[in-house]
């Protein structure tokens, strides 16, 4: 069985729609797929209904920007209550910030001597609920500024470029506190992404965040290398958290993060679904079914 626990539509900074990804999911031997765009549950009711014609088992998600000690995190939800108004809340004021920015950005690239509209990068974005750096990268590749997403990020709109405007995130614990309150379950994502070892996101804190509801650390990803994944799941063992894996697809939009290409073992996603059951009927909300065609 081939589950893979985080991937992008269209609906955020992936390039596929929600209906081409779960086919291709299919095609791809993926036998559970979980979506989980940036910020928005967008994407959720194609999803189903491409998932109940693939024959595709699917877990509604989303990827939540967080902040801890003024770092981002990543932390990827499933299964909540996309109705619970703190959630609701709390999503608004992600989306708010993230519309608030594009303006600011393109004011810095401006500056810069790059003329983009905001109008390019709604074309660009299409059908995205959650408009991010990505899009505004597209937009610069359309304009020929550079040859590909990557490198807009590497010399314009990566967190030290010139063209880097900060946006709101929710504070992690509060979130982990809402996603479990909303009757889902919430997973770290990628946590040591590329700084091999995150002061502020140690084994005390993994632990402090399990005591208020946290359920997995997202283990297997692209961008942790093998010390880093050994010492993670090192860290899930001693806490008690669920180990998942997944590829982080974002279409086009990312190489390197084929579906499939990590994925979670049986027995973790079955933890995970027995931790969100119980967050469910703890939480007393109308939480959505894991979609089993
Ligand atoms: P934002 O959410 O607007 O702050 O943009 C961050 C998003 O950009 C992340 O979700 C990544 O998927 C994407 N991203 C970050 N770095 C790169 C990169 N080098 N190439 C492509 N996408 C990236
Ligand atoms: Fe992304
Ligand atoms: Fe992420
Ligand atoms: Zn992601």
């Amino acid at each position: 069985m081939r589950i893979d626990l985080h991937t992008h539509s269209d609906r955020s900074d992936g390039t596929t729609p929600p209906r081409e990804l779960v086919r291709h999911a299919r095609e791809r031997g993926i036998d559970v797929l979980a979506l989980t765009d940036h910020d928005t549950t967008a994407g959720w009711a194609e999803a189903v209904e491409a998932a109940v014609h693939e024959g595709v088992t699917l877990v509604r998600g989303l990827e939540i920007s967080c902040v801890l000690e003024g770092h981002g995190v990543h932390l990827a939800g499933y299964l909540p209550d996309p109705t619970y108004p703190p959630l609701v809340e709390e999503l608004g004021r992600i989306l708010d910030g993230r519309n608030r920015r594009l303006p600011a950005t393109l004011e810095r690239l401006r500056g810069l001597g790059i003329d983009i509209e905001e109008e390019d990068v709604r074309r660009v974005a299409g059908d995205a609920a959650a408009l991010g750096r990505p899009h505004v990268a597209d937009a610069l590749v359309e304009k020929g500024v550079v040859g590909h997403r990557g490198e807009a990020f590497d010399t314009l709109l990566g967190s030290r470029g010139p063209a880097y405007v900060h946006r709101y995130a929710a504070p992690l614990e509060e979130m982990v506190r809402i996603v479990a309150a909303a009757g889902g379950v919430s997973v770290i994502a990628h946590p040591w992404a590329k700084r091999h070892d995150f002061a502020a996101l140690d084994e005390e804190r993994f632990a402090a965040l399990k005591d208020i509801g946290l359920a997995g650390i997202e283990v297997d990803h692209q961008d942790h290398d093998r010390a880093t994944r050994e010492r993670l799941r090192e860290i899930a063992r001693d806490v008690g958290l669920v180990v998942t894996g997944s590829s982080d697809y974002h279409g086009d939009g990312k190489i390197d993060h084929d579906l499939g290409c990590n994925v979670t073992e049986p027995e973790e996603y079955s933890r995970l679904l027995d931790l969100a059951a119980a967050a469910s009927e703890a939480s007393g909300r109308d939480t959505p079914e894991v979609v089993v065609p």
